[in-house]
């Protein structure tokens, strides 16, 4: 668990009055997407803009309010950066929504996703390498609505020119509210409504906080607009397959998140159930089963569930501390997770525990968390994993970058074991993982667990680096942004 998703996305339109509210609760139930900044664009005529770093503060309305924006109409984003410089004045440049300008017409976009091909878009429409890859798509974007009239073509140019993920909200300078996802919808986006409201949302949390009914998860190469009420659906670019990224499903989504007719919740009880059929031996070794707060919670129930081991509540969060681990500059991470991770010492002295986690990344947060269970007596600990060992990095917005920091590409699960201090270390495997999630192998993305990535680009750089890996040559960080 020290990954980092970049952006949460929002758009919604209003007919019967102001959008800022909806906005605002939208993309509040999101903030765990990315904590960076957050933002908030509508069009009241003309776009107007509002991006902030940091949180959404939580208590609108009671002092501590974000601006709020006029218009019936309007997008939001919330944002992690894995593209782009990364100092403060960057981050306040880069924050979402994007607005550009073109010689006639004017977009203002709200992004999920990574640009394998960053480098010649960037060269391509003619903006400074240190910005984000939003820009690039952005401009992309407005040089097409400029030569066509049509932001249903605009949206085409970019299925057509982009290598990675994308899920984009936007407003034309007309007022018009369009949603769209790249061709191989790598990256979750849906749609809702409900009487003269329309919803566009990264998770279905986002459409019912604000009571709009879930209406469909948009399909790889889908355009949608929304034009004083009159709603335009298209299928741009016909896929010639589906790669939704796996890892939603164990780490980034909220539980209470629909995904393919089903709760995040319901794949990760599953995932915990499978864990504790596979490893059924391993299992009875342990006297608790105790779980990472949140993201494993469901699946620690699902192993409990499966075992009739107690699980005991033996880790709490510290509430107001709102950052997730990897959610956070690499620097301050190590505190983070001391911060905000309590531990019921009680609960732990003696017993042999059966540790359900979502997934081990750099393996610096499952150390930590290790050597406290050891320093509260624990007996034995053995995790119990419900992603898939992490191999390969990726390219297409989680903060993965390179193989060298990623436990799983060097290490085996008993050297990984040895390593941060358990007694074993059990991940699920790639297909019980699959099955659970109700999706079949082709209609997800499985690269960062089987090193074969879903686009050209991005598999063609995977294997550079790995070639450079075997050669003992250092890596130097986000290759895509290094490489022509
Ligand atoms: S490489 Fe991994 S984290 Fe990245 S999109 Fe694919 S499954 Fe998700």
């Amino acid at each position: 668990m020290s990954l980092s998703e970049k952006c949460g996305v929002f758009g919604a339109q209003s007919e019967s009055g102001e959008v800022f509210p909806i906005l605002y609760w939208g993309m509040l139930a999101q903030n765990h997407r990315g904590h960076q900044s957050h933002g908030f664009a509508t069009w009241d005529g003309e776009i107007e803009l509002y991006t902030q770093l940091g949180l959404i503060p939580p208590n609108q309305g009671h002092g501590f309010n974000v601006k709020t924006l006029k218009g019936s109409v309007g997008i939001a984003n919330v944002r992690y950066a894995t593209s782009g410089a990364l100092d403060l004045g960057a981050r306040q440049r880069d924050a979402m929504p994007i607005a550009v300008k073109g010689e006639k017409r004017s977009v203002v976009i709200s992004f999920n996703g990574n640009i394998v091909n960053v480098r010649e878009l960037q060269d391509r429409v003619g903006v400074d390498r240190s910005y984000s890859d939003t820009h690039a798509l952005a401009l992309l974007l407005v040089k097409k609505l400029d030569e066509t009239g049509s932001i249903e073509e605009a949206a085409r140019a970019c299925m057509e020119g982009i290598d990675g993920s994308f899920a984009v909200t936007g407003l034309v300078d007309d007022g018009t509210l369009f949603a769209f996802k790249d061709p191989i919808g790598v990256k979750p986006l849906c749609y809702g409504k409900a009487e003269g409201v329309h919803g566009f949302s990264s998770e279905s949390v986002g459409l019912d906080i604000n009571g709009l009914k879930w209406d469909h998860e948009f399909r790889p190469g889908e355009f949608m607009s929304i034009e004083e009420g009159e709603v335009i659906k298209r299928q741009l670019v016909e896929s010639s397959r589906r790669a939704f990224c796996a890892f939603e499903f164990a780490y980034f989504m909220r539980p209470d998140s629909r995904m393919n007719g089903k709760f995040v919740y319901q794949a990760r009880v599953d995932f915990g159930r499978a864990l504790a059929h596979v490893y059924a031996e391993k299992a009875k070794r342990c006297d608790i089963v105790v779980s990472l707060p949140e993201t494993a919670d469901d699946a620690a129930y699902g192993f409990h569930e499966a075992t009739d081991i107690p699980w005991e509540r033996a880790t709490r969060r510290h509430r107001y501390v709102t950052q997730r681990a990897f959610i956070t500059d690499a620097e301050d991470r190590k505190s983070v997770i001391y911060r905000k991770v309590n531990i019921l010492e009680s609960l732990i002295k003696g017993r042999s525990l059966a540790v359900v986690d979502d997934s081990i990344v750099r393996g610096d947060t499952t150390k930590g968390t290790v050597k406290r269970f050891r320093e509260a007596g624990a007996k034995e600990i053995h995790l119990f994993i419900t992603y898939p060992r992490i191999i390969g990095p990726c390219f297409y917005g989680i903060d993965m970058a390179t193989y060298t920091q990623l436990i799983g590409a060097r290490m085996t699960p008993e050297e990984i074991a040895k390593e941060v201090g358990a007694n074993s270390v059990n991940y699920l495997d790639i297909e019980t993982y699959v099955k659970c999630t109700g999706l079949s192998k082709e209609q997800l993305c499985l690269g960062c667990i089987t090193n074969g990535y879903p686009t050209p680009m991005a598999d063609s750089l995977a294997k550079q680096m790995w070639e450079r890996v075997k050669k003992g040559e250092a890596e130097t960080g986000r290759i895509y942004e290094s490489t022509r």
